[in-house]
């Protein structure tokens, strides 16, 4: 989620900037995270404890590399649905002087909402928004949580608290477009309509006029697989196919940090044909879908000299895929192969009158 990016980011900056001041050779850093991140990927939980509980035993080693391997360790934990064993990494990370932001309980409060231990998660996130009742970035990983929990009166209401700091300060973070599409997905599950909120962002946004940045949301939403407000113009469909996808999750790790698509291939391909299929009845103009070709996004990645895993890369590359014309108009013939990637064709696949929205069975 986009919390994950932000926090990555943030210690990755950290990182750097002590990594010239300590002992420690860039080159052993390096060393050391890329052998961390493969006890993470083979799930070693053990040994990743121990070589964190040894650097940590070693006055040398810089403090943010460890934290940021806590981080890293709690992430993957909570992934797991082990949340108990996560919330003790960022427990841990924080007495080790975790410099984050927001703060690094934030994490722990995510988890514990993904737990389903709500009251404790209710009581720190409230402690952690009187604390900072301003601190938009805490404010948007409040209502990211919430959501992510399907607690949508709460997402909503975090959200809404976020937007009015971004509206009041130009958006200076950025997390307008973001926080929005999370608080409409909300809306959306609630079977709401939007409040006078939103039109007050949808003004905001056209009165800014970057076009660029509408782009960028439309693709946001396509890629989360949620709905967004369509302008009548079209709207491009950002998708891979199952084992593309997997490729790339194995490929590049962090490729899938800042998505929802945690869920099923299937599930995702059913949910992102409602949504376009909401889209087109509500005549939001017409849709394409722009499917990644990991050859060809790789290669051009190599050329623009841009990280492969990173979503914004993602993004640039479909923009200009679709500028050469690479989108296939939405919905393909009865009789075509289907638009998801499924060697089938469209009418028995996604097309078929059965399928249905997998979120709208969701509690
Ligand atoms: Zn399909």
């Amino acid at each position: 989620m986009n919390l994950q990016n932000h926090l990555i980011g943030a210690l990755r900056g950290a990182w750097y900037r002590a990594g010239a001041v300590i002992a420690y050779e860039p080159e052993d850093e390096e060393a050391l995270e890329r052998e961390f991140a493969e006890m993470l990927q083979a799930s070693r939980f053990d040994d990743a404890r121990e070589q964190v509980e040894r650097l940590a035993a070693d006055p040398a080693a810089p403090r943010c590399l460890i934290t940021s391997m806590l981080a890293d360790l709690g992430s993957e934990l909570a992934r797991q649905g082990r949340h108990d064993e996560s919330i003790a990494a960022f427990e841990r990370a924080i007495e080790l002087g975790w410099e984050v932001e927001p703060d690094g309980r934030c994490e722990i409060a995510r988890v514990l909402l993904l737990a389903g231990r709500h009251a404790e998660a209710d009581a720190l996130w409230a402690q952690l928004r009187a604390a900072s009742p301003a601190d938009i970035w805490m404010l948007n990983a409040g209502g990211i949580s919430y959501s992510e929990a399907r607690r949508d009166e709460e997402a909503v209401e975090w959200l809404a608290d976020g937007l009015r700091v971004a509206l009041s300060d130009a958006d200076s973070e950025q997390l307008l477009n973001q926080m929005s599409d999370e608080r409409r997905a909300a809306f959306g599950r609630l079977g709401r309509e939007h409040d006078e909120l939103e039109r007050e962002v949808n003004v905001f946004r056209a009165r800014r006029g970057d076009r660029r940045d509408e782009q960028t949301a439309e693709l946001d939403r396509s890629e989360r697989g949620s709905a967004g407000p369509g302008g009548g113009s079209t709207a491009t469909v950002v998708w891979l196919s199952e084992a593309a996808e997997h490729l790339a999750r194995e490929r590049w790790p962090g490729w899938a940090d800042g998505l929802v698509i945690d869920e099923p291939f299937d599930d995702r391909a059913a949910r992102m044909e409602m949504t376009m299929r909401r889209r087109r009845a509500d005549g939001d103009g017409s849709l394409e879908v722009v499917t990644i070709d990991l050859e060809r996004y790789a290669a051009w990645c190599e050329e623009q000299e841009c990280d492969p895993a990173h979503r914004s890369s993602r993004g640039t590359f479909v923009t200009v895929e679709r500028d050469a014309g690479a989108g296939r108009p939405w919905p393909p013939n009865r009789n075509e192969p289907c638009w998801c990637g499924k060697d089938r064709k469209y009418k028995r696949c996604c097309g078929s009158p059965t399928t249905r929205d997998p979120g709208a069975s969701q509690p």
